[in-house]
């Protein structure tokens, strides 16, 4: 009933599905139209509880970040989503997995975009989200995703909600992380997790380091040991990622997943130092699984709608 006066709120501006694809583990990525042509990518996973499944959320069209390995920013950055839109998402991502006999429990910001940079959008959203009226969430359902933006950690500490806090660190170095994320040059490894350490300290929540495994860049054994040591004496616990390649990056590279044996050898000695570590199941490897290839293949030369006014 609410979620029908919601949907009814937002009726000029509605999103609708534009592409749907859905991948022999259960998989479904959404390539959700906006009011004004743009589209966003949105991703319900099934969780290992068969009644139960995870969400993926964009926060802005396209990105301006330039992660050298990521297919979402190589269309650029057009604009941020609005919260209503980010509802839409969540409205979406909710019935699909009611279709599919689930029930979606956790949601994350990590589609398209950098939420630290949309942070006001993605908080009043969140905040709807978390209302008993809408989504009834907890706070420790929803995970807010960052490449390293310092200010906007500091920011989400200080709004006092107590999601949870994902960091994308990638490598444990900063000439490496730098190399693959710009934004490492401007917030080094020691102050991104400086900025983690007093989220935690202020929320109670464990810190995610994000971390995808891409062949000969990151993955060798002494970045194993070099991201332990930094990661010693602090409760916080690295999710590496399978990589899902998205061919000729921004800066005309090709990226590799790390082999399965690499990536095996990696988690052991992250484990062996220490570390609380744990690899993520690749989910829909048989679709557009990397977070900007579906809209990159709806629209493969990134022109933007006629109808778009944006920068
Ligand atoms: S990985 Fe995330 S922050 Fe980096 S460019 Fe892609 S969408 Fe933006």
């Amino acid at each position: 009933m609410l979620e029908t006066r919601l949907q009814s709120s937002f009726a000029p501006e509605a999103a609708h599905p534009a592409m749907r694809q859905v991948s022999e583990d259960g998989t479904v990525k959404l390539l959700l139209r906006l009011h004004d042509g743009r589209t966003v990518e949105s991703v319900l996973m099934p969780d290992y509880h068969e009644d139960r499944a995870a969400g993926c959320i964009s926060s802005q069209v396209g990105c301006a970040m330039a992660c050298d390995f990521c297919a979402t920013t190589q269309t650029g950055f057009e604009r941020n989503l609005t919260s209503g839109e980010i509802i839409e998402q969540f409205l979406h991502l909710q019935r699909e997995a009611r279709s599919a006999g689930r029930m979606l429990r956790t949601i994350v910001f990590m589609g398209m975009g950098e939420p630290m940079l949309n942070l006001k959008n993605v908080l009043a959203a969140v905040r709807r989200i978390a209302d008993p009226r809408l989504g009834a969430f907890g706070w420790r359902q929803i995970t807010i995703s960052t490449v390293g933006v310092v200010p906007g950690i500091d920011e989400l500490r200080e709004s006092g909600l107590g999601v949870h806090l994902a960091v994308s660190l990638h490598a444990p170095d900063d000439i490496t992380r730098a190399d693959i994320l710009p934004m490492g040059r401007r917030f080094p490894v020691r102050e991104v997790l400086a900025a983690a350490d007093r989220y935690q300290e202020s929320s109670g929540r464990i810190t995610t380091i994000q971390y995808c495994l891409l062949e000969g860049v990151n993955d060798s054994l002494e970045q194993a040991r070099e991201l332990a040591r930094l990661l010693d004496g602090r409760r916080m616990h690295v999710n590496l990622l399978r990589y899902n390649p998205t061919g000729l990056s921004l800066r005309g590279r090709t990226y590799a997943p790390s082999s399965m044996v690499q990536t095996e050898a990696f988690l052991e000695e992250l484990r062996a130092q220490g570390a609380v570590a744990h690899l993520r199941r690749a989910r829909g490897p048989d679709i557009d699984a990397a977070c900007g290839q579906l809209r990159k293949r709806e629209n493969p030369a990134g022109e933007r709608p006629a109808a778009a006014g944006g920068p």
